[in-house]
């Protein structure tokens, strides 16, 4: 009885707006997903909808253990969520303990770029390196790093934090506590405002274009001076991010990911460029520049890995 059960992971990814779920076999294979708006207004709500998920998810044959990527700090040994700025009810809260009595199986927890980091390293972007970071390009700028085939969380959970790399001293404020980080340029919201009060003096392709990365990025392809502007500041904050993330480990794989990472290899090339011009010359050459594989579907794929991974220590 049960055999097959203990052969699939169900991997949730728990995000601002909605939460993600697959059931997966041990080859990553995604046998069954699931999508919806999250249930965050209290841990209760949220936990009755996660609770749903993996029933749902595992079916009657059931499943051998739940992963769940958190758009937040985790701490591994509980799962539990120090916090989580965009789910606040989870802040706190360590899936580990109650929650994985309440759906009778073992849960193992990460912060989401680790997550979708481990996803591209098994099957994606990241495969056959060991020593690599995969930088999430969206809302945010979070990265997850693996050295020796494992994630580096750091001391607590904070390992991976690209997005607060100093850009500019004198920069504007971040929500993280400081100013001028990499995210408040290269963040979706930077590439929109920066655009914006270009628009309010200069000419440009992009005027009554709906500004997102991708048609800022089209638009430069296609010769725009503004749109070029804005991707190669763009560029620029994230190349002195990577950049420094490469002087500091030597890593020989930089995995692009997230929304903005769909803009494609235009952007890639000059984010490139702009970590050639930061690096050691050799630091450089050791390292290739990839796009994501898996799009959509590395957050769950990279949950479940996390329960695998768990699993096995
Ligand atoms: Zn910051």
């Amino acid at each position: 009885m049960g055999a097959p059960s203990t052969l699939r992971f169900v991997g949730l990814d728990i995000g601002g707006s909605f939460l993600k779920g697959a059931i997966v076999n041990p080859s990553g294979k995604v046998e069954g997903r699931l999508h919806e708006k999250v249930e965050k207004d209290s841990l209760e709500a949220l936990l009755a909808q996660l609770e749903r998920a993996v029933r749902t998810l595992a079916g009657p044959s059931g499943a051998r253990a739940v992963g769940v990527g958190i758009p937040g700090i985790v701490e591994q040994q509980s799962a539990r969520v120090f916090v989580a700025p965009n789910v606040p009810a989870l802040n706190g809260y360590a899936l580990g303990d109650d929650f994985s009595k309440r759906v009778g199986m073992p849960i193992f927890a990460d912060n989401d770029a680790n997550a979708a980091a481990l996803a591209e390293a098994w099957l994606g972007a990241g495969r056959g390196s060991g020593r690599q970071i995969f930088v999430s390009l969206g809302t945010g700028i979070g990265a997850g790093i693996i050295l020796d085939g494992h994630i580096w969380s750091g001391t607590s959970g904070y390992a991976g934090e690209i997005g607060h790399i100093q850009v500019d001293p004198k920069g504007l404020a971040c929500g993280c506590g400081s100013r001028g980080c990499v995210e408040t340029i290269a963040g979706i919201p930077g590439w929109i405002r920066r655009t914006q009060a270009a628009l309010e003096t200069r000419e440009s392709s992009l005027r009554g274009q709906e500004l997102e990365p991708k048609t800022i990025v089209a638009a430069a392809q296609a010769g725009d001076a503004v749109a070029l502007e804005i991707v190669d500041e763009s560029a620029d904050a994230l190349g002195v991010g990577i950049g420094a993330a490469l002087n500091l480990l030597n890593l020989d794989r930089v995995v692009l990911g997230g929304g903005v990472a769909a803009a494609g290899e235009f952007l890639l090339l000059r984010i490139a460029e702009a970590v050639r011009k930061r690096t050691f010359a050799q630091v450089y050459a050791d390292s290739a520049f990839k796009l994501a594989e898996l799009s959509g579907d590395a957050g769950v794929v990279g949950a479940a890995r996390v329960a695998i991974i768990g699993l096995s220590r």
